[in-house]
C-alpha cells in the first residue's frame, strides 16, 4: 500500500504546486484523488454523528485551522469549500501535501496518538468546517466501528504518506556521526516521518547550519515543525519534544508492570487494562519491537493479505490506551528488584516504577555479523530491519541480505520492490530450510532476486558507506565481488536480559525459565507448598515472562501475543492467592 500511497501523494502534482499557495493561487487547486483509501469521504451520516459533539463554522481562504507542531487540535471536517494540507506553511521551504474538499477530513495518526503535528491545514477556497475536539473523535473511533476503522485505517495510510515523502521531523548531521544512525533509528522504529540531510553531501545542509550559527560539535541538529532545534537530543528528550507519551501510572502501585512493547507486552496492556488492572508498559526504543521492523507478516490469523508490522503495532497501541494502559517510550528497565510487598522496576529515565507484578516481554534482539568493519558501516549501509524506512534510504540500488529465515525471506521480497536488485546470501544449501514455503516460493517468483546458498560475507567493501561486498561459497572457497550500497542482516537473536543480572534464573542461551522449568533456588519460592508456580512464572513469584524472551518459546507474532493474554490470566490467579 505505501508504495502506491506515497505516489497518489506526490502525483497530485503537489511539488508542482508551491507557486500556487498564495492566495492568488487558491482558487486553482485542485483536490487530491484518494485511490487507496487515505482520504476517504464521510457520508452524511458520519457527518452527523461527529457534528453531535462538535461544531460547525465559516472558514475564510487563508485561515489556518491548524499548524506544525501545535501539540493538539481539533478533528476538522471540511463540509464546503477546500483545504490545503501544507509543511511549514508560509515558510520559504513550504511544501504542499494535499488539498481536500467537502467530505474529507484533516490530519493523520497523531490525532489518535497524541503526537504534535507535523504539518498546517489551510483553507484555500471559502466554506465551512465542523470542527470536533480531539477526545471525542477518540471515543468515537473506540465506539462505532464503521467510522472508527474509516478513521484510524486513513491516520495509517496518511502517516505511511508522510513517511515516504520524507515530510516531518529534519535530521542535520554528517554520516559518519553515530548519533545521526541513532536519531534515523528512534524516528523509523516510531513510525515518526522524518528526513535525514547528510552534512557529508548535502552542501545546503551545512550553510543551512552556518545560518542558525550551529557549530559541527553540536550535530546532529533536529529541526521540528520548522523552528524548534534540538541539538544532538537524547532519544527521550526528542519524544518529549514530539508528544510521544512518558509513562504515568495511575496508582502509586501499578496493579502491572511490563517491561516492554512488541506483541507480547502491548497483548499484556490490552488484556490487563481491558480486565481493570492498573497497567504500565515501557519500551526502551518503540512500540512493536520486532514485529514492528517486519515489512508485511502473513501468517498472523485474520489478516489474509497479511498486515505490516507498524500497522498491527500502531492499532495495539492505540487499543491499550482504549482501554487505560499507560505506555512509556523510551523508557528502558535497567534493574528489578524486590521492595516490600511490591516490585520496583528501575528505569534509565526516572524514579523506579513500583508494582504488583511484572511481566518480562523483553523480547530478542538482532544478531550482529560477525566480519571485519561492520560496525564502521552501521548507521549508513548496514541495517537490522527492512520497514519503509529502511526502503527509502536504498530505493534504486543493489542491496544485499543475510539470512535464511523467515524475516531475511520478508526483507528480500518487499526490498525487490524499490531497490535494483536484491541478493539473498544464505549461508546452508537449502533456501528451504528454515524458511516458510510461502517466502520461498515468492523469492523463486521474483526475478529482481538472487539467491546465494552455501554463501558468506568474508569482507565489506566501500570507504564512507558501502560499495560492495566479498562473499565465499563455504563449499568450494570460491570468493566473488558482489555490489551492493546496502546491507540487511538478519541471523537469529539473542535475548534481552542482561538487565536483570542474576535476578531471575535463565538457561544456557540467556532466555528466561518459567514454570516447570524453573528449579527454584533456596529462598526465592513461598514456603508455602499450596502456593504453585503458574506456566509462565518465573523463579520470582509474581514475576513473568512472555513472548520471545521465555525460554521455549516459538518465535512467533501469534504466540508472543498469546502468551500475552495468558499472562493476564495467571496474573489475576496470582494476585487472588496473594
Ligand atoms: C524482520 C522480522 C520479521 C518477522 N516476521 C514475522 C512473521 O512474519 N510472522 C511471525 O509470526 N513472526 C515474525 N517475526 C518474529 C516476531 O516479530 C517475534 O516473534 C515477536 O516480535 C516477538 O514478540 P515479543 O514481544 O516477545 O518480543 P519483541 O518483538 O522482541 O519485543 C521486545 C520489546 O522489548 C523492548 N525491550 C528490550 N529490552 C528492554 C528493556 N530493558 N527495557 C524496556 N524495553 C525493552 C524492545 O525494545 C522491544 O520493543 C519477525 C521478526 C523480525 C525481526
Amino acid at each position: 500500500m505505501s508504495e502506491s500511497a506515497q505516489s497518489q501523494a506526490s502525483g497530485a502534482g503537489a511539488d508542482a504546486a508551491q507557486g500556487l499557495l498564495t492566495p492568488d493561487g487558491w482558487q486553482a487547486l485542485s483536490e487530491t484523488p484518494d485511490s487507496y483509501g487515505a482520504y476517504p469521504r464521510l457520508s452524511d451520516a458520519q457527518i452527523t454523528a461527529l457534528a453531535a459533539c462538535g461544531a460547525r463554522r465559516r472558514a475564510e481562504p487563508g485561515e489556518t485551522l491548524f499548524r506544525d507542531g501545535d501539540p493538539s487540535c481539533d478533528f476538522f471536517v471540511v463540509l464546503a469549500g477546500k483545504a490545503a494540507v501544507v509543511e511549514g506553511y508560509g515558510s520559504p521551504g513550504q511544501r504542499l501535501i494535499s488539498v481536500h474538499g467537502a467530505g474529507r477530513f484533516l490530519g493523520e495518526l497523531n490525532l489518535l496518538t497524541g503526537q504534535a503535528a507535523f504539518y498546517s491545514a489551510v483553507m484555500a477556497q471559502a466554506g465551512e468546517i465542523l470542527a470536533v475536539p480531539e477526545d471525542c473523535v477518540r471515543d468515537l473511533v473506540a465506539s462505532d466501528p464503521t467510522l472508527g476503522d474509516l478513521i484510524l485505517r486513513a491516520c495509517l495510510l496518511r502517516r505511511s504518506i508522510l513517511i515516504g515523502l520524507g515530510i516531518g521531523i529534519r535530521i542535520i548531521g554528517s554520516r559518519y556521526s553515530p548519533d545521526v544512525g541513532r536519531l534515523r533509528d528512534f524516528a523509523a522504529r516510531n513510525r515518526l516521518p522524518h528526513r535525514w540531510e547528510d552534512l557529508e553531501a548535502d552542501p545546503a545542509a551545512e550553510s543551512l547550519l552556518r545560518q542558525l550559527g550551529v557549530p559541527p560539535e553540536d550535530t546532529p541538529l533536529v529541526i521540528l515543525y520548522g523552528k524548534q532545534l534540538l541539538r544532538n537530543p537524547s532519544n527521550a528528550t526528542l519524544a518529549a519534544a514530539i508528544g510521544l507519551p512518558a509513562a504515568v501510572p495511575a496508582a502509586a502501585v501499578s496493579d502491572l508492570i511490563v517491561i516492554g512493547a512488541g506483541p507480547a507486552g502491548l497483548s499484556v496492556a490490552v488484556y490487563g487494562a481491558s480486565e481493570g488492572l492498573s497497567t504500565v508498559a515501557l519500551d526502551a526504543t518503540a512500540t512493536g519491537g520486532q514485529a514492528g521492523t517486519s515489512s508485511r507478516i502473513e501468517n498472523y490469523l485474520g489478516f489474509p493479505a497479511g498486515i505490516s508490522g507498524a500497522e498491527l503495532a500502531d492499532r495495539a497501541v492505540i487499543q491499550a490506551r482504549k482501554f487505560g494502559a499507560s505506555l512509556g517510550v523510551p523508557a528502558r528497565a535497567t534493574s528489578l528488584r524486590q521492595n516490600g510487598g511490591h516490585y520496583a522496576v528501575g528505569l534509565d529515565t526516572g524514579e523506579p516504577l513500583p508494582g504488583r507484578v511484572i511481566v518480562i516481554a523483553t523480547g530478542a534482539r538482532y544478531r550482529r555479523l560477525q566480519v571485519p568493519r561492520i560496525e564502521h558501516f552501521e548507521g549508513t549501509s548496514v541495517y537490522y530491519a527492512a520497514s519503509q524506512a529502511e526502503a527509502q534510504l536504498c530505493r534504486g540500488d543493489p542491496v544485499a541480505i543475510v539470512g535464511g529465515g523467515n524475516s531475511a525471506g520478508q526483507a528480500a521480497v518487499f526490498l525487490a520492490r524499490n531497490a535494483e536488485r536484491v541478493t539473498l546470501l544464505v549461508r546452508d544449501a537449502d533456501l528451504g530450510k528454515s524458511m516458510s514455503r510461502y517466502l520461498v516460493d515468492q523469492i523463486v517468483r521474483t526475478e529482481q532476486i538472487e539467491v546465494l546458498c552455501h554463501t558468506e560475507v568474508r569482507e565489506l567493501l566501500g570507504e564512507d558507506t558501502l560499495r560492495g561486498l566479498v562473499a565465499e561459497d563455504n563449499q568450494s572457497g570460491a570468493r566473488r565481488q558482489l555490489d551492493a550500497r546496502a546491507l540487511f542482516v538478519f541471523i537469529g537473536a539473542v535475548p534481552a536480559t542482561g538487565w536483570l543480572s542474576s535476578q531471575v534464573m535463565l538457561d544456557d542461551h540467556g532466555f528466561v525459565l518459567t514454570g516447570l522449568a524453573v528449579t527454584s533456588p533456596a529462598g526465592t519460592w513461598p514456603a508455602d507448598p499450596g502456593s504453585r508456580r503458574s506456566a509462565l512464572e518465573t523463579s520470582l513469584p509474581g514475576v513473568f515472562a512472555a513472548g520471545d524472551v521465555r525460554s521455549g518459546s516459538v518465535k512467533r507474532v501469534a504466540s508472543a501475543v498469546g502468551e500475552g493474554a495468558m499472562a493476564v490470566h495467571l496474573v489475576f490467579e496470582r494476585m487472588q492467592s496473594g
